[in-house]
This record gives structure tokens, sequence and C-alpha cells, in this order.
């Protein structure tokens, strides 16, 4: 029987944090009795300094019940940052981790699946969506939008997998060595390798609570997830420059015929025309560029990704 951990980021989270805890110490419960999973299997929820009751909360379920534990954060640092936190704080305490959100949006009688495929030696278990009948259509359509430019950039994800996924012991060892700060957890794990499979699911709608995925904090995740994972857009400028060049020759072949014809007074518009058109094409371009430089910036300072400020946890010892 193996050890398996869930981990649970939340953020603000305290008007559904009883009922997730509830529904999980039903669904561990089960499983330790069918023995799926060993009765030193706990729920970690890591709080991503929550400025409500959240943190209160997880310390009054870890005293009540020894299956909870719970990481606080030093400040908030968002979703991707608090679920590696949590993954490797627990990650030499037990066989495998699976990571879900607070508001259980994804089922989690899908659990069962994972320790299924786990058993079966896959390293790595990825929740997929079955349908997005939940998300407004706007967030449906966004998404799929990222999907497709994401998948054209060369980026190798999972298609409509967040990040409800089941990692083994030495997939989180090999997680650990990818020292990056920009963190996109979603592209990094393919990365990793290993055995894995696909477990697809219905995707509910939050129970209480709103997201903490406002449109701002969405449209950056997804630039994150491009500028992080492909260099291609600084390919396409590059493309760009080859393309004004080739015709900016054919205008000069224009501009000369016109020349010899005595044209040359009129033509105010193609000048104003183009000194905007490449002025702008300019300024895209160094905007491309400043992103990638930045990255690397904040890269070579490699600031931690995380402070922990508490772990607490009942230890095996009774
Ligand atoms: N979350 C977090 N830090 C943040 C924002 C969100 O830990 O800065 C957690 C949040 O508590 C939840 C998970 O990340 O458990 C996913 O957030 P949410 O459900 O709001 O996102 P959505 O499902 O709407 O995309
Ligand atoms: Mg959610």
């Amino acid at each position: 029987m193996k050890k398996i951990y869930l981990v649970v980021p939340c953020y603000n989270e305290e008007e559904v944090l009883c009922e997730t805890a509830k529904r999980l110490e039903l669904k561990m419960k089960t499983l330790i009795d069918n023995k799926d999973i060993n009765e030193y299997s706990r729920v970690i929820f890591v709080d991503d300094g929550s400025k409500d009751k959240t943190w209160s909360i997880i310390e009054e379920l870890k005293n009540n019940n020894e299956l909870f534990g719970g990481i606080k954060l030093s400040r908030n640092r968002g979703h991707q940052n608090a679920l590696l936190a949590g993954l490797m704080t627990v990650k030499d305490e037990c066989d495998a981790v699976i990571s879900l959100d607070a508001d259980l949006q994804d089922d989690i009688n899908v659990i069962d699946k994972f320790i299924e495929k786990f058993y079966e030696g896959c390293e790595v278990v990825y929740g997929v969506r079955s349908d997005r009948k939940s998300d407004t259509f706007f967030k449906r359509s966004t998404a799929q939008g990222f999907y497709k430019v994401i998948k054209f950039l060369g980026v190798d994800i999972i298609y409509n997998h967040a990040d409800y996924r089941l990692m083994s012991r030495k997939a989180l060892d090999s997680l650990a060595e990818f020292k990056e700060v920009n963190l996109f957890l979603r592209g990094i794990v393919p990365l990793v390798g290993f055995k894995s499979d696909i477990v697809s699911y219905e995707r509910n709608e939050r129970f209480a609570g709103e997201s903490k995925y406002p449109l701002k904090k969405m449209i950056s995740f997804a630039f994150e997830g491009i500028t992080s994972f492909s260099v291609k857009p600084i390919r396409l400028v590059l493309v760009m420059g080859i393309i004004m060049f080739f015709s900016s020759l054919t205008a000069l072949a224009y501009f000369l015929v016109t020349w010899i014809n005595g044209y040359t007074v009129q033509g105010w518009t193609t000048v104003v025309a183009s000194i905007w058109m490449l002025g702008g094409i300019q300024l895209l371009c160094l905007g491309v560029i400043g992103e990638y430089v930045g990255k690397i910036y904040i890269e070579v300072k490699s600031r931690p990704k995380y402070i922990i400020d508490q772990f607490i946890i009942k230890s095996e010892e009774k």
C-alpha cells in the first residue's frame, strides 16, 4: 500500500474550505478502508498568503484530524508557486502526490483512477477535462485559442489539462531539477517524461466562492506560458524583418521608376504611411524581444519562488 498525499493550494478560500475538507476526508477514508492507500496518507492545504480566515481553518482542521496538514507561505505568490511549494515540501514524505484546487471543480472521484494508474506503473497521471460545459463561453473560447497558439508555437502541453494530476516521488524529484523562476507547471511536467497516462473527467462549477483567476491574471498566465516555453515569437520577429526588407526592395524599385519618370513630388501618403507602419512594427518587435530580456533578468536573479512560514502536520509516530 502506498502513501499518497493530496496538495491543495488555497487563496482566500474560507467559504469553501470546510466543505472541501469534509469531502476529501470522506474520499480519503474510503480509499484507506479499501486498502488503496495506507493510513499515513494526508491532505495538505497550502495557504498562499490568504487575507481571510483560511489559515486558521487549516490549523483547526489539523488539530482535529491527523489526516490534515498545512503549509503557510509568507505571502501570496500565485497558484503555480503555491502548488510547487506544496509538492516540493511533501515529496520526500510520500510515494505520490495528487494536486487539486480547493474549490473541488475537479471531480474527486477520479482520484481512484489516478491511483489505479499509479499502481500500473505510471509516474505521472494527468486529469483531462472531457468538456468545458461549466465554463462561460468567453473562458471556453479564450482557453481553446490559447491551446491552439501554444501548439502552433511548438510547446508540448496536454490539451484541457489544468493542474489536476498525480505525480510519483520519482517524477517530483525530477521536477525539482527544473530551476526556472518563470513557472508554468503544465509545460514543465510533460518535459519530465516517464510513463504517463490520462484520465478524463467532467469539471463542475465552483460550489462556493469566486474564481481567483480574473481575466488579467488569466492573460498574464497564458503569456507567461508562451514566452517561458517558446522562442518562436522572436523568430517571427526575424521573419517579419526579412519580409519587410524584401518589400522595401520592391518599393525601392517602384520609387526609382517614378523618379525616372519625374513624378517625385507626389507620394506624401506613402512616406507618412511607411514611417508609421515601420515605427509600429519596430516597437512591436522591440516589445517581443524585451519580454524575453525581462525573462532572462528575472531568471538570473533566481529569487526564491516561495518562502515557507510554517509547515504543520501530525507525525506518523503515535
Ligand atoms: N490560488 C492560489 N493562489 C492565487 C490564486 C489562486 O493558491 O493567487 C488557488 C485557489 O485557491 C484555487 C486554485 O488556485 O484552489 C485555482 O483557483 P480558481 O479556482 O480561482 O481558478 P479557476 O478554477 O477559476 O481557474
Ligand atoms: Mg476553480
